[in-house]
């Protein structure tokens, strides 16, 4: 069992630097190297070629759509675009790796020194980036007949090569101290701005959970006044709300060694989902020597530099500032924005605002109704089978008067479950509010004749027991009265 200290206590005593490192596969229609698809999903060892499956002979020719994807990164990250770079060899042996080296960035990576701002509890912090490099992915090797997946156990395993070969881009953050308490929710933020940012680029879909945005947490603790201590790197976190568990795990975890006068080891530890721990993996204490190499058989790059401008003059509006934009538009409050974000409901309610409704209306629904939906059914947001279209025209029935809100609800369902757009849910089952006023005015004599009493009430100027009326003729038009109406008819027949 391993020891754990109180997380506040252990931020009391010492302090954390944090340190990032993200992989991002880029949704390039071939690989880094070779003409192979990148189609996600494919039966294992189609998407491969001689170059992938490094075959004697074969020659890699680079993907420009995947250099031109690196330097917009590195651009919308603020980096410096090397004028000279080119690609080297690192050296290991992994079954997975058919060529025995991966070509990667080694010295000369395509982009440097850039930083990303983000907002924690209303403080602002700036992550530094050193690096953003290009190389390419490894394939994957499926463990079979273990109970876990995992090579323990397993009797044999597989190799899929579809995956050797496509770009990947690595982005590496400096060392960032002085995060105090706040190191797992600066980690997370840092994060989902990359995401965010990478995502506004259209160079990836970069999807946490199917690992196209793939993330390694370091962190290392130190007394203050003190050197930095020895970092551990925690692999494969694969989800925001991971990155920061995983950050506060391993301050409890290094705090409790280091009170108890034992030594934190350089090692690769793996975050386990279940329960929150990270536990240890490859140790690093001897550097594993990858006898990095100039790659001979791919050119050097020297990107011009009006090319880089070219690029640079393509950038989309930075999602920080398209956020405040937003904000102020739609006229939220710090809180409710957060919300939104949280919610991953920003584009959702861009889009139906864009579609003619109102952003009150629309954050109504999205967060609302919707977001509970989503919860229920374990969705995403922009999962649900609705589009921002379909609840702008939602909400144009309940501004119109043709739905009041529980209606409404009712409405959302059909749409859920395929029946069409609102308007044609509405028809079919029936839902509009009964705007006949002959009809409302029926079913109120109707309910005045069955509630003498209370009839008699309101006629004495107790006005809240209308209430009972309304209810009454809600009852027998199943709902599907506008109670305001309603309670006009009333007044106005019994004052
Ligand atoms: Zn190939």
């Amino acid at each position: 069992m391993t020891k754990l200290n109180d997380y506040d206590k252990a931020v009391e005593t010492y302090e954390p630097v944090l340190g990032l490192e993200t992989h991002i596969e880029l949704d390039t229609n071939t690989k880094m190297f070779c003409g192979c698809s990148t189609t996600f999903g494919a039966e294992p060892n189609t998407q491969v070629c001689p170059v992938c499956l490094a075959l004697p002979g074969a020659l890699p020719v680079a993907n420009k759509a995947a250099i031109e994807a690196t330097i917009k990164i590195g651009l919308a990250l603020n980096c410096r675009i090397a004028e000279w770079t080119r690609f080297a060899r690192k050296n290991y042996f992994y079954p997975d790796m058919p060529k025995n080296f991966q070509t990667s960035q080694y010295e000369e990576p395509l982009c440097e020194e850039g930083y990303v701002d983000v907002t924690v509890d209303g403080k602002e912090y700036r992550v530094e980036i050193e690096r953003v490099h290009l190389e390419e992915d490894t394939g994957k090797t499926l463990h079979m007949g273990g109970a876990t997946g995992r090579i323990h156990g397993a009797t044999e395993s597989l190799v899929d090569y579809n995956r050797a070969g496509i770009p990947l881009v690595e982005i590496v953050t400096k060392p960032v101290p002085g995060t105090g308490a706040l190191a797992p929710e600066v980690a997370r933020a840092y994060t989902a701005e990359l995401r965010d940012i990478v995502r506004a680029l259209g160079v990836s879909d970069v999807r946490m959970e199917q690992g196209s945005l793939r993330c390694d947490v370091n962190l290392s603790l130190n007394l203050p006044g003190d050197e930095w201590g020895t970092r551990t790197e925690t692999k494969n976190v694969n989800s925001l709300r991971s990155v920061e568990r995983a950050v506060r795990y391993e301050v409890r975890r290094q705090s409790a060694l280091l009170d108890a006068g034992e030594r934190i080891f350089q090692e690769t530890r793996h975050f386990q989902e279940a329960t929150g721990e990270t536990r240890a993996g490859r140790s690093k204490e001897e550097a594993t020597d990858y006898r990095y190499f100039p790659e001979p058989d791919l050119a050097v790059m020297e990107p011009s530099r009006e090319w880089v401008e070219q690029l640079r003059s393509e950038l989309p509006e930075p999602p920080r500032k398209r956020r405040e934009r937003l904000q102020a538009d739609w006229s939220l409050g710090d809180k409710e924005m957060q919300s939104v974000v949280n919610a991953d409901a920003l584009q959702l309610i861009e889009s139906t605002v864009a579609a003619g409704t109102s952003p009150s209306g629309a954050v109504k629904w999205w967060l609302g109704e919707l977001s509970r939906r989503a919860n229920e059914s374990g969705e995403e947001l922009a999962a649900l089978a609705i589009t921002p279209t379909q609840v702008a025209q939602l909400q144009g029935m309940v501004d119109d008067g043709r739905l009041n809100d529980k209606l409404a609800r009712q409405v959302i369902d059909g749409v859920l479950a395929g029946e069409g757009d609102p308007a044609d849910v509405a028809a079919k089952r029936g839902l509009e509010v009964v705007s006949d006023t002959g009809a409302l005015e029926k079913a109120v004599d109707e309910a005045i004749a069955a509630n003498p009493a209370v009839a008699d009430k309101i006629r004495g100027g107790t006005h809240a027991a209308a209430g009972v009326l309304i209810g009454a003729v809600m009852k027998a038009t199943k709902g599907q009265a506008d109670a305001g109406t309603v309670r006009q008819i009333i007044l106005d027949k019994l004052s």
